[in-house]
C-alpha cells in the first residue's frame, strides 16, 4: 500500500500542476489557486481516513479533541454567575484536557466503527462527495474559485484511489460502492445532493 507520504507527494504534484494550468490559462488568481491547491492536496490523503492507524485518522482526532477543548475553555472564562464562572486558570485547564481526551477518543472510535480499510472512503462517491463539500464550503468565493476547488478536490481523491489501484493491481479502490447497499445508497444520494448545490449555488444571482 502506498503510504501517507507517497499520496502527499502525488497529490501535490498533480495539484500544482493544474494550478499552474489554471493561473497560465484562465488568470486564477487568489484565493482560487492557494484553495485549489489545498484541496487537491488533501484529498489526496482523505481515503486513509479508513485506515486504523493513518495520519488523516489521528489528525481528525486531534482537530475534534482541540475543537472540544476551545469549546470547554471559552465556557469556563466567561463571566456569567451560573457555575461560578470565570473559573481559576487551574481548573479550566484540567477541564480543557478532558474535553480534548474524551473527544479525541471518541471521534478515533466513531470513525474506525464505521470505516474499514479501503472501505466507503475508497471508493468512487468519494472524490465528488469530498470536492461538493469543499466547494460548498467556499462557495461564497465566486465561481471560479468554486470551479478550481471542485475540479482539484476531485483529481485530488482520484490521484489516491489509481495509486492504490496500481501499486496494488487491484480494481479494489476503485468500487463503485461499498457492499453495504443501504450505506452505499445514501452515499451517493448526499453526494448528488451535495453537488448539486454547490455547484447550482454561485450562479444564483444575489438580488
Ligand atoms: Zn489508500
Amino acid at each position: 500500500m502506498p503510504n501517507f507520504n507517497y499520496h502527499l507527494g502525488a497529490s501535490a504534484l498533480a495539484s500544482a500542476v493544474l494550478v499552474a494550468y489554471g493561473e497560465a490559462a484562465y488568470g486564477l488568481g487568489q484565493p482560487a489557486s492557494g484553495l485549489a491547491f489545498l484541496a487537491g492536496v488533501a484529498g489526496g490523503v482523505l481515503p486513509d481516513l479508513d485506515s486504523d492507524s493513518s495520519i488523516p485518522l489521528r489528525f481528525s482526532g486531534i482537530v475534534a479533541g482541540l475543537g472540544a477543548a476551545s469549546a470547554v475553555a471559552g465556557f469556563a472564562m466567561a463571566d456569567s454567575g451560573v457555575f461560578d464562572r470565570p473559573w481559576r486558570p487551574l481548573t479550566v485547564a484540567v477541564a480543557a484536557l478532558a474535553a480534548f481526551v474524551l473527544f479525541n477518543a471518541l471521534t478515533l472510535k466513531v470513525i474506525k466503527k464505521i470505516t474499514v480499510h479501503r472501505g466507503l472512503f475508497h471508493s468512487f462517491p468519494i472524490p465528488f462527495l469530498y470536492a461538493g463539500v469543499f466547494a460548498l464550503l467556499i462557495s461564497s468565493q465566486g465561481r471560479k474559485t468554486v470551479m478550481a476547488v471542485w475540479i482539484l478536490g476531485v483529481v485530488g481523491v482520484f490521484t489516491h484511489l489509481v495509486m492504490d489501484a496500481v501499486r496494488d493491481l487491484s480494481f479494489n479502490p476503485l468500487k463503485f460502492a461499498t457492499s453495504d447497499i443501504s450505506a452505499s445508497t445514501r452515499l451517493w444520494f448526499g453526494t448528488a445532493l451535495v453537488n448539486l448545490l454547490a455547484l447550482i449555488y454561485p450562479f444564483i444571482p444575489l438580488s
